[in-house]
């Protein structure tokens, strides 16, 4: 029964790095070989064509369909130049993953012969037929289809043979059933309502730009001992299996060397990257054993995020090719570290100003604080709603769930930060605001550190912490798609902004000074926030949970009930100020968040239940059985003293039996439970009852885990930590 198990061990322990294929260029000269690049536009679109193209990417002018038709023509020679035979629209829809329809170039000539075809009309629109993607019963009470629309700020690129289109995805009656559609209108409702307040300190800016920096963590399995591993194929994180007697305790994975077999397949994911215009930028080990970090240089927000999801479905193509199998799932091992993906998020203008750094000036500092506050604010405001967004059945075992810290939002300014917000509350409002050293020796000034970066002490327990020129929504889970996340930040803090920027109108029309108005505007704000959202703490322990209760903080940590956020009145209003979500989206989207949680803890249920009884108790019972024997032989033999020699054997059988009558129990409390819950009609009680299942999951594997300490290693038919986690 074992044999699987060992052999799929040694397969692992015997592979040899695999050669990567690299390149005889220098990266810089393939980056965005694979990308339909500006520069591309130039050479393959005429003069009018590509201003009006640029026109439609930067300034969102409409493209007319002569002019779409020149565009497809262009882009058609670059791809059959660079092997394409193919072609699909690329999207984001409420499911884990992208997807993607590819149709050959070819039609009838007419002529009796073949060509390639690719006009301006499949460019810009087409429908698939998408009738079974998630949409909370939008698509079911209206329209059938759905239809995908071209997003020209995202650039084509080729993959393989296939040319892929970046697009939104909605229903024909216009609501959104994907992660790009909205994030892109909170990107426009957030620079919007960003820009009227950096006129007001420069008038020359034009435009703002939101940026995002992602950093993804993972596992690596090799891809033997993952086939063995129902739990890891089907589930996508063990439901079973013992700690192993070494895993991170001696900190000697995180930062260290990279086994030779894991930088190969790095390198090879670079290569891929680069060709496809993606500036991965770091590499390396992380906290827990197998598992690894990779981040590009931050971005425009929308493209990063497609960047995000196209490395996410590169990973597993080229980790293959390497005989790994890559783990997304926040928390696939217990008792090691989960992976997350934190979302550097900043602002700037197109002058070049970072709106969340200090400035050269006092008024580049008070600019800088405005932006700040105000985000403290928003996330003040939204921070159950912000929770929510970040929620998963998966993220829950890294932010609520057992073992994971507590789910609270709060937010990490760091010393220096928190000392210069302190100071302001204490002077008068016409205090300029200085950069520490380059004013002389006045007393009674505020001053911020030039660099903050490395002021601030990285609290790693944060959720979202300030450090130095950004902020970093660190709960975010490595699974996720970052827009989920971003999408409501973008839009708490739009609605801030903008109604910041009413009261300062008011203020400054009333013939106040601009430096005191935003000044006096800011101090309650900053008490505000110092008294209830921020937080330098250990986020992770008891303590916080009571305190952020006293702070009236949202600690809710059942994730079905989390999502209710989303629907309530003040988000709901939120949402509609700043055009990002209709009331009927959100309803619709909660739907699908309850309908995948209940899927996803379903499914391990179904896991667990049946690895228990199909691989866990017949090992047990073989074990058992050996013990029994061994001591009924000691009875032939010595039928006088047996019982003193055979004591610990039987000690042994009793414990294997009742370890398996208690997973016996506890698998049949959760097939009941699960049976109750599946006739539950309402989708959020259906969650509610599913989230109870979740926790039984728990129950059902203590006794498993103990059986692995007990059971010989040889009859064990599953793949152990200790060799799932140790790459060679
Ligand atoms: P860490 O120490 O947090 O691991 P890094 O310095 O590696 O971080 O940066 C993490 C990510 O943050 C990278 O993707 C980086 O490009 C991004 N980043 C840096 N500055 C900004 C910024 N101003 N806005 C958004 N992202 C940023
Ligand atoms: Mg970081």
């Amino acid at each position: 029964m074992s044999n699987l198990r060992f052999k799929a061990v040694r397969a692992s322990f015997n592979k040899k790095p695999i050669p990567v294929d690299t390149p005889d260029k220098l990266p810089s000269e393939y980056f965005g070989e694979l990308t339909f690049t500006r520069a591309k536009m130039k050479e393959y679109l005429d003069h009018k064509t590509y201003e009006a193209l640029i026109d439609c990417i930067d300034n969102g002018k409409p493209l007319s369909l002569a002019i779409a038709d020149e565009v497809a023509s262009g882009m058609k020679k670059w791809a059959l130049e660079h092997g394409a035979t193919h072609t699909t629209h690329w999207f984001q829809p409420l499911t884990d993953s992208t997807a993607e329809k590819h149709d050959s170039f070819l039609e009838y000539d007419g002529k009796g012969g073949m060509i390639e075809v690719f006009d301006g009309k499949v460019l810009i629109q087409q429908e698939p037929d998408a009738s079974s993607f998630p949409n909370g019963g939008i698509r079911a009470t209206f329209e059938a289809r759905g239809y995908t629309a071209w997003d020209p700020t995202s650039p084509v690129f080729i993959q393989g043979d296939t040319l892929c289109i970046p697009t939104v995805f909605l229903a024909y009656t216009g609501e959104a059933l994907d992660y790009k559609t909205p994030l892109k209108k909170s990107l426009k409702a957030l620079t919007e309502a960003a820009l009227p307040i950096c006129e007001l300190f420069d008038k020359n800016v034009r435009k703002v730009k939101a940026y995002l920096g992602w950093e993804q963590e993972f596992f690596l399995v090799d891809e033997e001992l993952y086939a063995a591993r129902t739990d890891l194929t089907l589930a996508g994180r063990t439901l079973m299996g013992h700690e192993s007697s070494k895993s991170q305790q001696l900190d000697d994975h995180y930062m260290g060397f990279i086994p030779a077999r894991v930088v190969n397949f790095m390198r090879e994911l670079e290569i891929a990257a680069f060709k496809l215009g993606i500036p991965l930028k770091t590499r390396h080990n992380e906290v827990a054993p197998n598992q690894y970090e990779i981040a590009p240089i931050y971005g425009e927000m929308n493209l990063s995020n497609d960047q995000n999801q196209q490395v996410m479905n590169l990973m597993n193509h080229v980790a293959r090719k390497h005989g790994f199998v890559v783990l997304l799932h926040e928390k696939p091992f217990a008792g090691i570290n989960g992976s997350g993906k934190h979302n550097n998020w900043s602002l700037g203008t197109d002058t070049g100003v970072p709106l969340f750094a200090p400035g050269k000036d006092a008024a580049g500092n008070l600019q800088f604080l405005t932006f700040l506050v105000n985000t403290l604010i928003a996330v003040k405001r939204y921070n159950g709603l912000l929770k929510a967004s970040i929620a998963s059945s998966t993220n829950a075992h890294r932010l609520g769930a057992s073992e994971a810290p507590p789910a609270i939002i709060s937010v990490f300014l760091g010393q220096a930060m928190t000392s210069v917000l302190k100071k302001i509350l204490e002077v008068p409002s016409d205090t300029p605001i200085e950069i520490m050293g380059k004013h002389g020796k006045k007393i009674g000034l505020v001053e911020i550190p030039e660099i903050l970066i490395d002021n601030t002490d990285r609290n790693r327990t944060s959720p979202f912490a300030f450090t130095g020129n950004r902020f970093e929504f660190r709960a975010v889970g490595s699974s996720a798609n970052c827009a989920g996340a971003l999408t409501t930040l973008n839009a708490a803090v739009a609605d801030q902004l903008t109604s910041f920027y009413a009261s300062l109108s008011k203020d400054l029309s009333s013939g106040k000074d601009l430096r005191i108005a935003i000044m006096d505007l800011l101090k309650p704000m900053i008490k505000e926030a110092l008294d209830t959202i921020c937080f330098d703490g250990n986020g992770y322990t008891e303590e916080w949970k009571k305190e952020a209760e006293k702070r009236g903080l949202d600690t809710e940590s059942c994730v079905p009930r989390m999502f209710t956020a989303f629907t309530e009145h003040e988000a709901v209003e939120m949402f509609r100020r700043t055009g990002v979500y209709t009331v009927k989206e959100l309803i619709a989207r909660n739907e699908v968040k309850w309908e995948t949680y209940v899927k996803k803890v379903q499914i391990e249920a179904r896991v667990i239940g049946r690895m228990a009884m199909n691989h866990v108790i017949p090992a047990a019972l073989e074990y058992k059985t050996r013990l029994l024997k061994s001591v009924s032989l000691s009875k032939e033999i010595f039928p006088e003293e047996y019982l003193a020699t055979s004591g610990p054997e039987i000690e042994l059988a009793k414990e294997v039996s009742n370890l398996i009558a208690e997973i016996r129990a506890d698998v049949d409390a959760l097939i009941e439970a699960r049976k109750k819950a599946n006739v539950i009609e309402d989708i959020f009680e259906k969650a509610l009852a599913y989230h109870e299942v979740a926790d039984m999951i728990e129950v059902v594997r203590k006794p498993i885990d103990r059986l692995e300490e007990l059971v010989d290693n040889d009859l064990w038919p599953l793949p152990k930590y200790r060799e799932l986690l140790f790459i060679n």
